[in-house]
């Protein structure tokens, strides 16, 4: 089970809301696809839209756990006005502590089942059997666009330089805690459990 099974919360990832877009050819997707694939930030009024509408689509009993957003200090400011908005407010930020040339062996080697959407890495996590999935048996599987070295160095480089700053506003409110982020998947998951339980 994982982490939003066992909290009952819901998972509001920016990234997941703009694949889809992208998918079905929206307005939002057509304009987002080259920034995306490029690593670079789609604009913050589209992805704080997304996360508007999806928060107001929520009960109130429902726990959100945002991914990948907020990744800017316009989208920390849109996200306390719409949480405020909904009744609601931050409880925690979990900051992942990764290290960098790790981290791009672990996505660029990343890819999934294209029927189920199981997880799979080239060397980590291999399926048993070569080229068939352990979960469905299906045989094709998908990697994203912007799962390539020079785009991932650029989403790194967008975090250093955007996303970062925007940490030590919500550690003088008291909620940041940091994991290290390079552990088994169990023991990450553990951590973030032991931290919103707290
Ligand atoms: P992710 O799935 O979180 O890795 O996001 C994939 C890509 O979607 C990013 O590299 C950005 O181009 C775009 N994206 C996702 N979330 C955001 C966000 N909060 N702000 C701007 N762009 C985003």
């Amino acid at each position: 089970m994982g982490l939003v099974e066992r909290h009952g919360m819901r998972q509001l990832s920016t990234g997941d809301m703009l694949r889809a877009a992208v998918k079905a050819g929206t307005p939002v997707g057509l304009k987002a696809k080259e920034v995306m694939d490029r690593g670079e930030l789609v604009s913050d009024d589209i992805v704080s839209a997304l996360i508007d509408d999806e928060l107001a689509s929520m009960g109130p009993e429902v726990g959100a756990i945002f991914d990948g957003y907020p990744r800017t200090a316009a989208q920390a400011d849109a996200l306390d006005t719409i949480l405020a908005k909904n009744g609601r407010s931050l409880a925690h930020v979990i900051e992942l502590d990764v290290n960098e040339d790790a981290l791009v062996e672990r996505i660029t080697g990343r890819f999934s089942c294209a029927n189920c959407g199981a997880l799979y890495h080239d060397t980590a996590n291999p399926p048993t059997e070569a080229g068939k999935c352990d979960a469905c048996g299906h045989t094709e599987f998908k990697r994203r666009p912007d799962d390539n070295e020079e785009t991932v160095r650029t989403r790194m480089a967008e975090y250093r330089a955007k996303t970062a700053p925007i940490l030590p506003g919500y550690e003088a409110r008291g909620i940041v805690s940091r994991i290290d982020g390079m552990g088994a998947i169990d023991d990450v998951a553990g951590a973030i459990d032991a931290i919103l339980r707290s």
